[in-house]
Formats: structure tokens, C-alpha cells, sequence
């Protein structure tokens, strides 16, 4: 599936936190150590089993797999945050208290260190969606200066998150394709959830080549009419 996971420090208190932490706990571990930095929570973009771990959806919940994700983060004490409208389908998913999952509204403002970013709450792949937008004008930043912005399985370049998914929404995707292309600095790195067409792209290019670029909500649900 080509899943992407991030990890975002404070290269001075050694502090990181790790973004869709799936798949091998166990490795984003090891390269946590290799830079001598320490886990102090986990984040999850979106509830999606390829993003948190736990049961996959059908038909492979049958199987009996438990993909390793935030309950082993959980089971090592560590917190973890997504969404509030999200935060059902985690704790299900993934069996964890549900008082352990620390939920977020759209805005808020986290720190890891002394590195700030906000969680922009972009429903429409899922309804607790959200990128995290890092600014480049603080010490220490990611994005040579640039800032980034996580954009889990909202923008990937040139195009966006599966919205045929039972709970997605092209109506929400819309107004959160729109509110990216408004709100984000064009100079920004866009780092996306998955390999599907690069690892990394820029606001600019996606809002001229990519889904940031302008629609009308009817151009935009001809697109998506299922
Ligand atoms: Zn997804």
C-alpha cells in the first residue's frame, strides 16, 4: 500500500512524534533510536487500518491479522491524538481505552519540542481526516524554510483520497481541497499518506497542476458522481 510515516522532531530536546505509526512499529523504532531522538507520542491522520493498524476492513478482517500500529504505542504508554470524528472508528479498530486517544478539534495547536504545528481538520477521505501543517518560520523547522504540510490521504500529488470509501464525502472534500488552497503558504513541501505519484510535492504545484486547483462545486461532483 505504500504507506508513508513521518516522524517530526525538535532537533534541540530530542523529542519526536510519529505520524501514521503502522506496519512496523518495530522499524520506526529503530530509526528513532539511530537519531538518538525520543517518541513522545503518536498522531494519526485519518482511522484508516493502513494509517493505525488494527483490523483490516473486509474482506481480509476474516484472516484473523492485527496490522501493529497506536495500540502498541498504547501498550507502551505513549499518547496518541486524531480528529474527534475519528476517534470511534480508532478505538474500535485498534481495541484502546477510548479516554486514552486524545482528541482534537480543527485549529489546534500542537508541540513537539519547541516545534509547533497545527491540525487542520480536511474531512472527505474520512470524516476525521486532518493535515498537519508545520510553518517553516519557526527555529528548526522541517521544509528548508518552507514549512510542510502532512497531508495524509487528502492531497496526494495530483490528485486526492479514495472518496467511493462507505463514510467518505466528495461534498466535504470540496470545501477541504478549497480551504487548503486557501490557507496554505504555496511555497509549502506537501508529504502525502501513500506512494502513489511522489513523495513529496508543493502547495504551488498542486494548486496548478494538482486538486488544489480551483473548481466549482459542480465541475467537482461531475468528477465524483458515483
Ligand atoms: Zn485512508
Amino acid at each position: 500500500m505504500k504507506n508513508f510515516v513521518y516522524l517530526v522532531g525538535d532537533a534541540k530536546t530530542r523529542e519526536c512524534v510519529v505520524i501514521d505509526a503502522c506496519w512496523d512499529v518495530r522499524g520506526i523504532q529503530r530509526v528513532i533510536d539511530g537519531d538518538k531522538m525520543k517518541l513522545v507520542g503518536a498522531i494519526a491522520t485519518h482511522y484508516h487500518f493502513d494509517h493505525t493498524g488494527g483490523t483490516p476492513p473486509p474482506p481480509f478482517d476474516a484472516l484473523g491479522i492485527k496490522v501493529p500500529g497506536i495500540r502498541e504505542l498504547h501498550l507502551r504508554g505513549l499518547p496518541c491524538h486524531a480528529h474527534e470524528e475519528d476517534a470511534g472508528e480508532i478505538v474500535r479498530r485498534n481495541e484502546i481505552p477510548r479516554d486514552k486517544l486524545i482528541t482534537h478539534k480543527d485549529g489546534a495547536l500542537f508541540k513537539v519540542g519547541a516545534i509547533e504545528m497545527k491540525f487542520m481538520h480536511t474531512p472527505g477521505h474520512s470524516p476525521g481526516s486532518m493535515v498537519i501543517a508545520v510553518r517553516g518560520d519557526q527555529q528548526g523547522a522541517p521544509g528548508d524554510g518552507n514549512g510542510v504540510v502532512i497531508s495524509g490521504d487528502t492531497i496526494f500529488p495530483g490528485s486526492c483520497g479514495r472518496l467511493d470509501l462507505p463514510d467518505a464525502s466528495a461534498e466535504r472534500m470540496f470545501d477541504s481541497l478549497a480551504r487548503c488552497a486557501r490557507e496554505l503558504p504555496e511555497e509549502m513541501y506537501v508529504y502525502p499518506g501513500h506512494d502513489y505519484n511522489g513523495a513529496r510535492s508543493t502547495v504551488k504545484r498542486e494548486k496548478q497542476t494538482g486538486l488544489l486547483r480551483p473548481f466549482t462545486k459542480q465541475q467537482w461532483m461531475t468528477m465524483h458522481a458515483r
